[in-house]
């Protein structure tokens, strides 16, 4: 036996957790519903949860025969409902393929809803001895700290790293008692924050523990960049100097403040500018575009210049105004507006 698992069963005899309900009476059936109901919930709120779910559905069969609304009524409370009713359908499947008997090939009980590799290798190794390796959250977490990996474990290439890793550890023997283990020194000990390392069985050997790494590992999912999206601004000018803003409504991007008119997509601009803004543009111009960045999109904004001989109609629209290019500095601008009529007021449109 390796080295890692070794030290890691002498502390679980000692320390881990032996009298949980599903480790009594280990069961295919009762590991499954235990492995999903900890998929996302710790053991604590689980116990009381599983024990209530057994009571009323022992088997798979009855599982199988009972309304949907009961099984979750069984489950209201644990959240992620996904998983009820995967369960109920994966014990549908279980009496109708399997004649009422949970499969414990790792192939077909993978193929069952609800069941990833992760979970079922769990279950296998749990309620039956074989071996699989595991590589739930808390497993990741305690690998990617042991070895060292600094990239996020979500990630393809560090993900299979982690699988070939969980599968050198995983000994031949003793593999349920290694299972509950692992996930013990995840749950217990190797937590996210604060993890206890001093008392850690495998401290001497943790790459994370010896190069002070503990706390940035794991490394958390990468921000995706942000969505782009286009928006065109008209910069209408008429013969007295006055710029057209419009006040946006209140709720939503730049609630309740004054901005330039902006050309719906799809829209030609001067003629939208002409039915809805009720001007006629003249010497339009694209001024050079920029970007505007949000919390969460980037603002690609397109500024068209123009000047309109007609004052519009606008002015009847409480939302629309000509104003005074030095009145605008007391009203409520965003500073992308606030930046284009700088612009004109310094004359750079020409
Ligand atoms: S030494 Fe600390 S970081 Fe390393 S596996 Fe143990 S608890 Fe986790």
């Amino acid at each position: 036996m390796n080295n890692f698992a070794e030290k890691l069963l002498i502390w679980f005899d000692r320390h881990g957790r032996h009298d949980l309900p599903w480790q009594q009476e280990r069961t295919p059936y009762r590991v499954w519903v235990s492995e999903i109901m900890l998929q996302q919930t710790q053991v604590a709120t689980v116990i009381p949860y599983f024990n209530r779910f057994m009571a009323r559905f022992p088997d798979v069969r009855t599982l199988a025969a009972a309304a949907e609304d009961d099984v979750f009524s069984h489950w209201s409370g644990l959240g992620y409902y996904a998983r009820a009713r995967n369960l109920h359908r994966a014990a549908k499947i279980i009496v109708e393929q399997h004649d009422g008997v949970v499969p414990t090939t790792i192939e077909q009980i993978s193929a069952l809803p609800g069941i990833g590799p992760s979970t079922a290798g769990a279950i296998l190794a749990q309620a039956c001895n074989q071996r699989h390796p595991i590589l739930d959250g808390n497993v990741k977490r305690v690998l990617s700290r042991y070895y060292g990996f600094t990239t996020w474990p979500g990630e393809k290439h560090t993900e299979t790293q982690l699988w070939n890793r969980a599968d050198e550890l995983t000994p031949d023997k003793r593999v349920a008692d290694y299972t509950q283990a692992i996930m013990d020194l995840g749950a217990t000990l190797c937590t996210r924050r604060n993890p206890r390392c001093g008392d850690c069985p495998v401290e001497n050997d943790c790459a994370a523990a010896a190069t002070g790494q503990v706390h940035v590992i794991p490394a958390t999912k990468p921000k995706r960049g942000l969505p782009t999206k286009d928006a065109t601004f008209m910069m209408v000018q008429n013969s007295s100097g006055q710029v057209l803003l419009v006040k946006r409504p209140p709720t939503g991007i730049w609630g309740g403040l004054w901005t330039l008119p902006e050309v719906p997509p799809n829209e030609n601009p001067a003629q939208w500018s002409h039915r809805v803004l009720g001007v006629a543009l003249n010497e339009s111009r694209t001024l050079p575009p920029f970007r505007h960045t949000f919390s969460h999109f980037h603002l690609n904004i397109k500024p068209i210049y123009s000047i309109s001989t007609q004052r519009g109609h606008v002015m009847d629209d409480g939302a629309y105004s000509w104003y005074n290019l030095a009145e605008t500095s007391k009203l409520g601008l965003p500073t992308p507006v606030k930046r284009l009529l700088q612009q004109l007021d310094n004359k750079e449109t020409s």
